[in-house]
């Protein structure tokens, strides 16, 4: 009877291993992808999906075999691929968002129950997120002491190369009858087609995740801890999408990136990827709830003028629009930047942290459900680890410090280009014509913030 391996948010044939432990059962192989509306997955990150998809499909078929793509929910789709096509075991990597979770304990109680082996195995992470606890057993709420003792325990390192050969079941009718043919995946974009951009910078695939992560090692990582702040630079690996869509393992990264000069502070940025998902972990409703409750107080401004200049880059404030532009073209932004707009929407337009957070999800190619609620919460200070509530970025200085030059302003805001180095962050101070006014006056906004944080 075949062994049914369900690839979720895990495309990658090597360090894999639910495939890897698939394989030693010497069955025949029924691999699958299941496009669960329930996953609740942003645009941008659809068009990954997509991407995904095909290149693993690709690897697949160089191997002789097929991925079966199949659509509805997952327990149910699982469920009736085991029983129509006999399967006596069905293997998959863990997820740890909410709607994951319930879908692996649901899952493997219906499979046993059947007398299906059904195993699930670690991938997505360094570190399950019930291992990294205080003395007491309690989830960490501070990322520091988290990472210290996320830094004792030993690294869930399965490394393994992708299999030399894989031994796939025949067509089986009864499964062909519940393939979605790709015209039906419904990823990608139809009328209007705003995917250009994305198309232009990235190509989804366990082969250019492997790349990136090469060149990062070798030529930036060195230097990291010094250039990582800096968008003109383009010195940070780019891998985000990649290790959200499981290109790459997190284990992977961790040792290659061991292997190579100065690791700690890239490896740190790493840790807090595991931070997020920990967090999640205990907290699912973190895209929703604010952590610290007396923000629940909050007399958040509803300003929908304001709120489309952010989203759309038109705020008046170049390093703003230009990380917005950045966004809406690419799918990802600097993460310097991000910290910009974010505080920027919370502090300088008082508005719900939970806009940015729902505009980012559907716009990033990264966006997970653990990292950027997270990050979203921490920018509001309404989460853990939140910073005093009196530091407000200032997007000015922000915008001398980190694009002192204005290289990265000048890809995106075209308007400002012809600018000095010294008048391109306060364009309205030469009265640039062509680009639209602050939609804030930074001092004005920066009182009213505090005002607002001192009221709570
Ligand atoms: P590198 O600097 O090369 O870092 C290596 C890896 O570490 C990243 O690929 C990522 O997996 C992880 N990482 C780095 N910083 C963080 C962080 N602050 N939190 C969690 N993981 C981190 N990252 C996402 O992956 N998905 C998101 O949805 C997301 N939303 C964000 C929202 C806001 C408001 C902010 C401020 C940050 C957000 N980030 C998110 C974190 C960070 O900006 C991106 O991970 C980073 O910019 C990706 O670029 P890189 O791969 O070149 O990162």
């Amino acid at each position: 009877s075949p062994t049914i391996v369900w690839f979720r948010e895990d495309f990658r044939l090597a360090d894999n291993q639910a495939l890897h432990e698939a394989t030693l059962l010497g069955q025949p192989l029924i691999c699958l992808v299941i496009l669960d509306d329930a996953a609740n997955m942003g645009a941008a990150a659809q068009w990954w999906l997509d991407g995904a998809i095909h290149a693993l499909a690709a690897d697949l078929r160089a191997k002789g075999g097929d991925l079966h793509v199949l659509r509805g929910p997952a327990r149910r789709v699982v469920e009736s691929v085991a029983q129509a096509t006999g399967a006596g075991a069905v293997f998959w990597n863990r997820r740890y968002d909410p709607n994951g979770r319930e879908t692996d304990t649901a899952l493997k109680a219906a499979l046993q129950a059947r007398g299906v082996v059904a195993r699930s195995f670690s991938g997505a992470l360094l570190h399950e997120p019930w291992t990294v606890r205080t003395q007491s057993g309690a989830p960490y709420k501070i990322f520091t002491a988290f990472w210290r003792a996320a830094c004792t325990l030993p690294v869930q390192a399965f490394l393994r190369p992708a299999p030399d050969r894989l031994v796939f079941a025949p067509p089986i009718p009864a499964l062909e009858a519940l393939r979605v043919p790709p015209e039906q995946y419904r990823l990608l974009p139809t009328a209007p087609d705003w995917a250009g951009g994305l198309r232009a910078a990235w190509k989804p695939g366990e082969a250019q995740a492997r790349a990136r992560l090469t060149d990062f090692c070798r030529h930036h990582q060195a230097e990291y801890a010094q250039t990582r702040d800096f968008p003109a630079m383009e010195t940070t690996s780019g891998l985000s999408a990649f290790l959200r869509f499981g290109h790459i393992s997190p284990a992977r990264v961790w040792e290659t990136a061991q292997a190579s000069p100065n690791p700690d502070k890239f490896l740190t940025e790493l840790g807090w990827r595991d931070f997020a998902w920990s967090l999640l972990f205990e907290t699912p409703d973190l895209a929703s709830r604010n952590l610290r409750p007396e923000f629940d107080a909050m007399k958040w401004r509803t300003d929908p003028k304001g709120l489309a200049a952010w989203q759309r880059g038109r705020t008046g404030y170049p390093l703003v629009d230009a990380g917005m532009r950045e966004l809406w073209h690419t799918g990802v932004m600097h993460n310097r930047v991000r910290m910009v707009v974010a505080s920027f929407l919370v502090k300088h337009l008082l508005i719900d942290w939970r806009e940015g957070e729902r505009w980012f999800a559907d716009t990033l190619v990264d966006y997970d459900p653990a990292s950027n609620p997270m990050n979203w919460q921490w920018s509001a200070g309404t989460g853990v680890d939140a910073a005093p509530y009196f530091r407000i970025m200032n997007p000015i200085l922000q915008s001398r410090k980190f694009d002192p030059h204005g290289i990265y302003i000048r890809r995106w805001v075209p308007e400002v280009a012809h600018l000095s180095d010294k008048d391109i962050h306060t364009p309205w101070e030469v009265g640039c014509r062509g680009y639209v006014a602050p939609v804030v006056d930074h001092a004005e906004a920066r009182a009213r913030a505090l005002a607002a944080w001192k009221a709570l």
